[in-house]
């Protein structure tokens, strides 16, 4: 399928199962999927940059739609927040991430990306607490990836919204950043405390002067808003190497580890224990 557009797909790919070719099917099997083992998640090592730490993982949502078959998440979650079945889905991955992370260490947290429709409504605060609550995990090794387009609609809405977060003691970070509309005054205002510079930045890293320039930019606009900074999207040594020079202090990527189940995420937690 061809992406015509933020919101608007078409329908007919072949990557796609033959039984999910219109909207209306798809959202009904995310439906069914919700109450099934279709959905999974995979788990991305994050890096302290500087001293080589296996820091947390971000939380990837996975959903097999045959024997071979997936769908990328970049297709049903748009579908999914427009069809007021984001909230169901984000419940899930927040009780299946937090619940996977409880043993991962003191130090370590886990990633969860949150649409932006869901700063809209009134209780995201309170099902972040329940998945708390109910996984024991403690509200400091959470981590809320948010991205920046969450201001758009109701800023005062999504302002009080990460207070509430905050006020749990969840970490919220900018995802995407460098690609939407997000400015200086979006870092001043809202409650963050991090920022993920965009993958698309990283494509001619460090080769290009002005790839270099941006990055080292948004790292030093990082600092000045005292916002712990992540690269995502790191395929070579090269970027690695110049990316610690930066004194970038998180980072992720296909050079770095790819997104994995659970077992191999542990076993590589393992590794780093010994
Ligand atoms: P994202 O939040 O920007 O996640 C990073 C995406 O980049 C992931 O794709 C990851 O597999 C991919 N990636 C990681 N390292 C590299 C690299 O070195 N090179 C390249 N080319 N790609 C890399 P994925 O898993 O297909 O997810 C796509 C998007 O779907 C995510 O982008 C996120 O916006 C959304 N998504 C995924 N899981 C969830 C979820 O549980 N909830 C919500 N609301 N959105 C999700
Ligand atoms: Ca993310
Ligand atoms: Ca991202
Ligand atoms: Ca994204």
């Amino acid at each position: 399928a061809r992406a015509a557009g933020r919101n608007q797909w078409v329908w007919y790919s072949n990557e796609m199962a033959s039984h999910l070719q219109s909207k209306r099917e798809m959202v009904q099997a995310i439906e069914v999927a919700l109450g099934s083992e279709a959905f999974s998640l995979h788990y991305q090592p994050r890096y302290q940059l500087q001293n080589g730490q296996l820091a947390g993982a971000e939380a990837l949502i996975r959903w097999q739609v045959a024997e071979d078959k997936w769908i990328s998440p970049d297709r049903f979650i748009p579908l999914a927040e427009e069809n007021g079945l984001i909230n169901a889905i984000s419940d899930w991955v927040l009780m299946r991430a937090c619940t996977d992370a409880r043993d991962w260490g003191d130090q370590r947290y886990v990633s969860v990306n949150i649409s932006p429709v869901e700063f809209r409504g009134s209780d995201l605060v309170q099902r972040v607490a329940r998945a708390l609550e109910a996984s024991g995990l403690p509200a400091t090794r959470l981590e809320l990836e948010i991205t920046e387009n969450i201001t758009f609609e109701h800023p005062d809405r999504a302002l009080e919204i990460m207070q509430g977060l905050r006020a749990l003691g969840v970490r919220l970070t900018v995802d995407d950043f460098g690609t939407g509309y997000a400015a200086l005054g979006y870092l001043k205002t809202f409650p963050f405390n991090g920022l993920k510079i965009d993958r698309s930045w990283m494509k001619e890293f460090p080769e290009s002067p002005q790839a270099q320039s941006v990055v080292a930019g948004i790292v030093g606009l990082a600092r000045a808003f005292a916002l712990t900074i992540t690269a995502e999207g790191i395929e070579t040594e090269a970027q690695l190497n110049e990316l610690k020079v930066l004194s970038c202090e998180e980072g992720q990527g296909y050079f770095l580890g790819r997104p994995m189940p659970l077992a191999a995420f542990r076993a590589l937690l393992n590794q780093q224990d010994v």
